[in-house]
């Protein structure tokens, strides 16, 4: 494999939104009616965490263009304006996401486009710089943390990880049109912090011996708080993997302001 697997134009978030990534036909009647959108599970009691519904994050570029040119919920009491959150690495622009909660418990068709982060759910891929399939990454944070405890999720589709890594690595074009830098990237910062929080997670006091109800509830917390990621030494893997991306592919993250309209 070649650097030709990365495309450099611009990022074509419509061949994206168009694109299914990943169908695994009536999987939610294997989940307990679909545990992905509504973190349906008897072991979570969150005060401030979605339950009946989950949180939907997007690229600062993706929820920009679905603004534009799809379809992103309307601002309601049910569907609050999204929020922002950012990782300033010191790049030229930081990573940001974008995230709302969505209770459309998967009746989303026709209402708004998924994030991409939906499309591909339960796996993110990730890039090596020159393109080749390095791994799959949990794509929410409930199944990472399943992951690294080694307990049962939910989802029927995760057990499927193998074959769609075999898979992948076999038809780079079926991932194409992610093999951009912009979008390698942020999922570079997804590896990252799951390496990160996976060190953290294994060794936090709080909730070491705890199971169950037990466990979530006091995970909560912790993870809330802050207390199961370095943000300084995530911002420094980030801004490393920015680098690599930039040597080879030249300036890839251009200034807001200098963006054409
Ligand atoms: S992707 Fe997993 S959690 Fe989501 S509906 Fe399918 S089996 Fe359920
Ligand atoms: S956007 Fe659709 S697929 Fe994603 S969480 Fe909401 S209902 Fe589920």
């Amino acid at each position: 494999m070649t650097t030709s697997l990365v495309y450099t134009g611009d990022v074509d978030w419509h061949t994206i939104h168009n694109e299914v990534f990943l169908y695994e036909g009536n999987c939610w009647t294997t989940c307990n009616g679909g545990f992905c959108c509504s973190n349906n599970h008897p072991d979570f009691k969150f005060q401030l965490m979605p339950t009946e519904g989950t949180t939907i994050l997007y690229m600062e570029d993706e929820y920009e263009y679905l603004c534009q040119d799809g379809q992103v919920g309307e601002t309601s009491l049910d569907w609050p304006e999204p929020q922002t959150m950012s990782l300033d690495y010191g790049g030229i622009r930081p990573l940001m996401i974008y995230h709302t909660p969505c209770h459309l418990l998967g009746l989303c068709e026709g209402k708004i486009d998924k994030p991409l982060l939906c499309k591909l759910y339960p796996f993110l891929p990730i890039f090596f710089a020159d393109g080749r399939l390095e791994t799959l990454a949990p794509a929410s944070i409930f199944e990472l943390t399943f992951e690294i405890l080694a307990s049962q999720t939910p989802c029927t589709v995760m057990s499927k990880a193998v074959a769609y890594l075999e898979r992948w690595r076999y038809h780079p074009d079926q991932l194409a049109p992610l093999r951009h830098p912009y979008i390698m990237l942020y999922l570079q910062a997804v590896k990252h912090f799951a390496e990160i929080y996976r060190e953290k997670l294994l060794t936090n006091k709080k909730l070491a011996g705890k199971t169950g109800k037990d466990f979530w509830s006091a995970w909560e917390l912790q993870y809330l708080g802050g207390r199961l990621v370095d943000h300084g030494e995530w911002k420094t893997r980030v801004a490393e993997s920015c680098r690599e991306l930039t040597d080879r592919y030249g300036e890839f993250l251009a200034p807001k302001e200098s963006i054409p309209q």
